[in-house]
């Protein structure tokens, strides 16, 4: 059988778009045909029965919405499920429902009539914002102006579909995204919206396959229409043929096999026995990547190793490639967050553009091949605030060892800020910075930096290297690379006490965090983020969920009055005993 490529190129029924919540499903088409809702300009001789009118649907909204939301935080989690309080208190705005009555009352119009051109005008400046995230939120008020409407005209909302469906319309809004679910929808195809849009975003945390931005779906496609839709990369098979249904039955059962033994887990909050939260972020070093960190349920990517983009173009990309990789990035993972990191050229990373170094490890790597090579640095500074729009990016500097480097990179910062808003260009302006702790002289002077940054994030691999002087890459010193050397946890117990000390937060994105013999040892020392290669997500979370906070911080307790590595593993592996936890790499 061809590749998925080929088939794509070969096949005349294919549509394509942005692939907003990954999955693979065959299915029959439900299209949700675009109702326009008509309003009257009729005038009314009775004000006050016109606010009545208008108390009443508004309580009959809020009573709908409150449906919603509840259903939505069972489904999703109160985070995610804050858009609907979001509209909520939209229908408890003083101003604006005082606003509306103020009209009823001076223009004596229809309720409806004021509700719809009142409500529009806020949906009028979203749209005509700059800011992309506005225009997506534009569609909510929508939602909730032909809510009232409707309950105004006292019409009923169509939230019951067929079971078993892939629901295909030209916009969607949140409420029925969320309430099609009940009807065990199998994907969302829409002809409009970005990766943003809401209905994306509920799509993705019910992991429900979703296609945005189809153009014309609505149309092309009929209701009872089969449909084969991949989420993972965006396209719909219109009436497939019986050997592009082969083909995807045999990719579906595949994936199947793999997600029935993810799933145990992964719908499980990553949180001890007794019951202390541990935040799961994910490393990315491809782009492509991104599937995996959602489909294990990433709280958010701690690290994004922007130097791979250079290895993986071959070049280094220039601003806008750099733009639109970043935001890419953003949208996907959005509402969680990334953690950018700038350029770690140098040591044996990014060979065509270093110098030649006796010591390239010791030489000019990091924060000092930037500061050294500033108009590159600037150029990637720009390209990630700019892709910041969402305000869910983070900047993170590596190699850090001296303050002057931190102050340097955080002016360098301030100054491309500065250009952007002579160039009217909008970005975060609140954009959060942050430093790896992998150089032991910034692991010693931890208070100091933590102090005048937002977060830190401790590199083990590079950290372990330097504390033990040891090449992380020469097999002939490997047995000397030991991340249970009594010296690394003592450095990794004074790094997590003096930033917790200035109030800074804390990860750590080294390989240590993806080993299940560390969790026990890094969660008792006090770790409370690890950012993980996203595959090891589920494994990591297994052993999180069988260990109690206070074991764990008496095993690290012990562990630190130890004086070799052998020792160390010894307890570790009698915890593991004692409490009969299985250290198992076989879920999937
Ligand atoms: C580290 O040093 O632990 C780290 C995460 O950075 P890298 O592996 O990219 O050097
Ligand atoms: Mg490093």
């Amino acid at each position: 059988m061809k590749g998925f490529k080929e088939l794509l190129k070969s096949s005349k029924n294919v549509l394509q778009g942005i692939a907003a919540a990954p999955g693979m499903v065959i299915g029959k088409a439900y299209v949700i045909s675009k109702e326009t809702i008509h309003v009257s300009h009729d005038s009314i001789d009775d004000p006050e029965e016109g606010i009545k009118n208008l108390n009443d649907a508004i309580s009959k909204s809020k009573k709908e919405l409150n449906k919603v939301f509840g259903f939505a935080k069972e489904k999703m989690g109160t985070t995610r499920a804050a858009i609907f309080e979001a509209q909520l208190m939209i229908l408890d705005d003083p101003i604006l429902i005082g606003h509306i009555k103020k009209r009823i009352r001076e223009e004596k119009k229809l309720p409806e009539f004021i509700v719809d051109d009142e409500i529009s005008k806020y949906q009028r400046l979203m749209i005509d914002s700059h800011e992309h995230y506005m225009r997506e939120r534009a569609t909510d008020i929508e939602d909730i102006k032909n809510r009232i409407i409707k309950n105004l005209q006292q019409k009923r909302w169509e939230s019951k579909i067929s079971k078993d469906v892939i629901v295909v319309s030209d916009n969607l809004t949140p409420a029925d995204t969320i309430l099609f679910t009940k009807s065990n929808v199998k994907a969302y195809l829409t002809d409009h919206g970005g990766l943003t849009s809401h209905a994306a975003i509920i799509a993705r945390a019910l992991n429900v396959p979703a296609i945005v931005g189809l153009h014309t779906a609505s149309q092309v496609i009929k209701s009872g229409d089969t449909l084969i839709v991949n989420g993972f990369h965006g396209y719909v098979f219109v009436n497939p043929s019986q050997k592009q249904i082969e083909y995807f039955e045999n990719k579906i059962s595949h994936l199947t096999e793999i997600n029935s033994k993810l799933n145990e887990i992964i719908d499980k909050p990553s949180e001890t026995l007794d019951n202390k939260h541990i935040q799961l972020l994910s490393n990315v070093d491809v782009t492509g990547e991104i599937d995996m960190v959602i489909a294990n349920r990433a709280e958010g990517i701690g690290l994004f190793r922007t130097e791979q983009v250079i290895e993986e173009l071959g070049e280094f990309p220039d601003e806008n490639e750099q733009t639109r990789i970043y935001t890419n990035l953003a949208n996907r993972i959005y509402p969680d967050s990334v953690t950018i990191r700038v350029f770690d050229i140098g040591g044996d990373k990014v060979k065509q553009l270093q110098l030649k170094e006796q010591n390239p490890f010791l030489g000019l790597r990091g924060i000092r091949f930037l500061l050294e090579n500033q108009s590159l640095f600037k150029t990637q500074i720009r390209a990630i605030l700019k892709a910041s729009i969402h305000k869910n990016i983070l900047i993170m500097i590596p190699m850090v060892s001296t303050i002057q480097e931190i102050n340097q990179s955080k002016e360098i910062i301030e100054s491309c800020k500065l250009e952007l808003m002579k160039e009217n260009i909008p970005f975060d302006k609140e954009i959060k910075i942050g430093i790896m702790i992998e150089v032991p002289s910034a692991a010693v002077m931890t208070r100091e930096y933590a102090s005048i940054v937002d977060f830190i994030s401790v590199g083990t691999n590079d950290l372990i290297q330097y504390l033990m002087a040891v090449d992380r890459g020469n097999d002939i010193v490997a047995p000397l690379y030991q991340e249970f050397h009594p010296a690394v946890l003592r450095t990794l117990s004074h790094i997590f006490k003096e930033a917790k000390s200035v109030g800074t937060k804390v990860s750590l994105c080294g390989e240590m965090a993806s080993d299940t013999l560390a969790v026990p040892v890094l969660i008792g020392l006090g770790l409370d983020s690890f950012s993980i290669s996203p595959s090891t997500i589920p494994y990591i979370k297994k052993i999180i969920r069988s260990i109690t906070y206070k074991k764990a911080k008496a095993l690290a307790e012990e562990c630190l009055t130890m004086s070799s590595e052998e020792e160390i593993v010894k307890l570790i592996e009698k915890f593991f005993k004692v409490n009969s936890i299985q250290r198992t790499r076989n879920i999937l």
